[in-house]
């Protein structure tokens, strides 16, 4: 939601409803989908990969088909579909496993 033109900035300012007061579950990071926390961007991260890549069931790796997760191949979360590949989850275990390794 856009900031509120001639409305100075600052949380007196803030329009009712985005007023935040220190113990709201709004202060919370995992409940605030303002708030840039790093658990936030790498769901909704997660959200652009499966909404730009449709999952089709089949692991890239070994081939086998059913429940397949988005894996991330650098680790970095970058925004770019190459740096995830849809993995079923042995090889996405298997995968996380290898890159901590590393
Ligand atoms: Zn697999």
């Amino acid at each position: 939601m856009p900031w509120p033109k001639g409305r100075k900035k600052g949380v007196e300012n803030m329009p009712v409803g985005r007023r935040f007061q220190p113990g709201d579950p709004g202060m919370v990071a995992e409940n605030n989908p303002a708030w840039r926390g790093d658990r936030v961007s790498y769901s909704g991260l997660h959200k652009w990969v499966a909404y730009h890549r449709p999952a089709t069931g089949v692991c890239q790796v070994c081939g086998g088909e059913g429940y397949t997760e988005n894996a991330n191949l650098s680790g970095e979360y970058h925004r770019d579909l190459d740096d995830f590949q849809e993995l079923c989850k042995p090889c996405h275990i298997a995968h996380d496993a290898e890159r901590r390794a590393a």
